[in-house]
């Protein structure tokens, strides 16, 4: 018997493009580890101008915006982190600070879902932070919003509430790597290419969910993401 042709191929996930009835095939998710001072405080880690550093999700944790995320297992401090989203439209390697927004296909507003414990537990043992951050469905993201819509936003407040009452607010204008020193420094490692996301990083107020929370995050200038957590899965 010939099982591997009766393997299904699996599809790109794909994302909404806002205005449009096309889909954005997601390729890899970049995301950006302390982006904003008031964070890395909260988290009481690292110099507050290292360079920017790197860890990826994978494709498949990506969400739309509406979606019920089950609360995943290995966990009990299942932990939100706002995010404005980078979506690469144009491939690149070593792309220069003053092209990369050339590289921009648009923006989006993503959680950066995270195992805090399993987070915690990897960085002590100096482990990587897989468990912790690159689980199934851990990357809701809505709509793109195209750079012809929405041009390249540098500020505007940044927000995320649970149920009504606001856990997290920065501005993007705080980012201590802005949009063009990511790409560049990232274009460095891996060439960039259409589909791959970027998670740019959360300001301070991270904080926990439990079942049942509607988790509501908005950038200004961008859009709006809402997601609700879903029974304990075992
Ligand atoms: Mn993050």
């Amino acid at each position: 018997m010939n099982t591997l042709s009766a393997l299904p191929v699996v599809p790109a996930p794909t994302l909404a493009i806002a205005g449009s009835a096309e889909r954005f095939p997601v390729r890899r998710i970049y995301c950006v580890g302390r982006n904003y001072v008031e964070h890395i405080r909260e988290m009481k880690e690292g110099e507050e101008r290292d360079p920017p550093f790197f860890f990826q999700k994978p494709s498949d944790a990506v969400v739309p915006g509406g979606a019920t995320i089950p609360y995943p297992p290995d966990t009990d401090d299942f932990q939100f982190e706002i995010e404005l989203v980078v979506a690469i439209g144009t491939r690149g390697r070593n792309i220069a600070k003053t092209a990369a927004l050339g590289h921009v296909f648009g923006y989006a507003v993503g959680i950066d879902l995270t195992r805090r414990d399993q987070q915690r537990d990897m960085r002590s043992k100096m482990l990587p932070w897989e468990r912790g951050k690159a689980f199934d469905a851990s990357a809701p993201c809505g709509p793109i919003h195209l750079v012809s819509a929405i041009g390249h936003p540098a500020s505007g407040a940044i927000t995320l509430a649970v149920n009504g009452t606001e856990k997290q607010r920065g501005d993007i204008a705080e980012m201590i790597w802005n949009v063009p020193e990511i790409i560049a420094n990232l274009s460095t490692s891996y060439a960039l290419a259409p589909g791959d996301l970027i998670m740019t990083g959360t300001p301070a107020g991270v904080g926990p969910v439990l079942p049942g929370d509607r988790i509501h995050g908005r950038v200004e200038g961008v859009g709006e993401l809402t997601i609700t957590i879903g029974p304990r899965e075992s």
